[in-house]
């Protein structure tokens, strides 16, 4: 099983609560390491993209993926540098970039948007399954509304909220001397992302947080998208344009009056095509957007 697929059937299970860790067997997963830029690295498991800052002053983490991994990640981080691990920042509360904390919580400060802490901390419901609340050592302990800066490892390393896009709670993470992003799943690479309507997101707002993000950059960045390779500013416009097109077609659909199986039947253009074959199809990204956009019109 190729990494893609392996981590669709983890993304599944990771959001039928109390499974991931009876179903899914960790021990098949190797974790693969690649230096980004500076003192960034990615590291690759199951689940989501960790980011790693490994320098002078210690390890800072972004998302840590599954608990069971927590070890293998350590070990992972081991082979870059020996350093303490000091600080654990999460990009937005899903159980595959934050199931880590439960393990590094105990250790070290985990850092996350406000809403990432009232989600972890309280029962949630995805997709019509309820997910229990966190335990109190995966809570982040440090939260912030707007923007945090940590100056770690000789840079600023910046956290700043996206407001109703993947989720309420989303934070894109700057490594500003490294000219590293880390996108969180604002951004997954070459596939139809999963937008969490129950949870505060918005496929309007996405597009919307991508674009912004994308006015930010200079061009000669390096990105980490939440799921999927390693990426460039370039790729990040692709993907911003294929949020900007589908959305668009939806839209227009419903303006012509179309029923959403109408829409559905009519797919979306030929480029996006290849982007359904994912966890996400593209039948099942239509109905997001339809659902998204008939909210904020009800
Ligand atoms: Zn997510």
């Amino acid at each position: 099983m190729n990494r893609l697929s392996l981590w669709m059937v983890v993304f599944a299970v990771a959001q039928t609560p109390g499974l991931a860790a009876a179903q899914q067997d960790f021990s098949k997963v190797q974790i693969k390491t690649t230096h980004v830029a500076g003192h960034v690295y990615m590291l690759e498991g199951s689940g989501g993209n960790i980011g790693v800052s490994v320098g002078p002053d210690g390890v800072l983490i972004v998302d840590d993926e599954f608990a069971p991994l927590a070890g293998k990640i350590r070990a992972a981080i081991d082979k870059i540098g020996k350093g303490k691990l000091k600080f654990v920042l999460n990009t937005h509360y899903h159980g595959d970039h934050t199931g880590g904390n439960v393990k590094f919580g105990p250790e070290v400060p985990i850092i996350a948007q406000t809403n990432v802490r009232k989600r972890l901390s309280t029962e949630q419901k995805t997709l019509g399954r309820v997910r229990p609340a966190s335990p109190k050592e995966a809570w982040p302990v440090i939260t912030f509304d707007e923007s945090l800066s940590v100056h770690f490892n000789d840079e600023e390393i910046k956290a700043i909220h996206f407001p109703h896009s993947h989720t309420d709670g989303d934070s894109v993470i700057f490594f500003t001397k490294a000219k590293v992003v880390h996108m969180g799943d604002l951004f997954f690479m070459g596939m139809l992302p999963f937008v969490d309507l129950d949870a505060g997101g918005d496929v309007e707002g996405l597009a919307k947080s991508v674009g912004k993000v994308i006015a930010m950059l200079k061009g000669d960045e390096k990105i980490i998208p939440g799921h999927g390779p390693l990426s460039s500013a370039e790729d990040l416009k692709t993907y911003h344009r294929m949020l900007v097109e589908t959305i668009d077609e939806v839209r227009k659909g419903i303006a012509a009056g179309k029923t959403l199986k109408e829409i559905q039947a009519k797919g979306v253009p030929d480029e996006w095509k290849p982007w359904g074959n994912g966890y996400i199809k593209t039948d099942r990204w239509l109905e997001t957007i339809h659902k998204s956009l008939k909210k904020k019109s009800a």
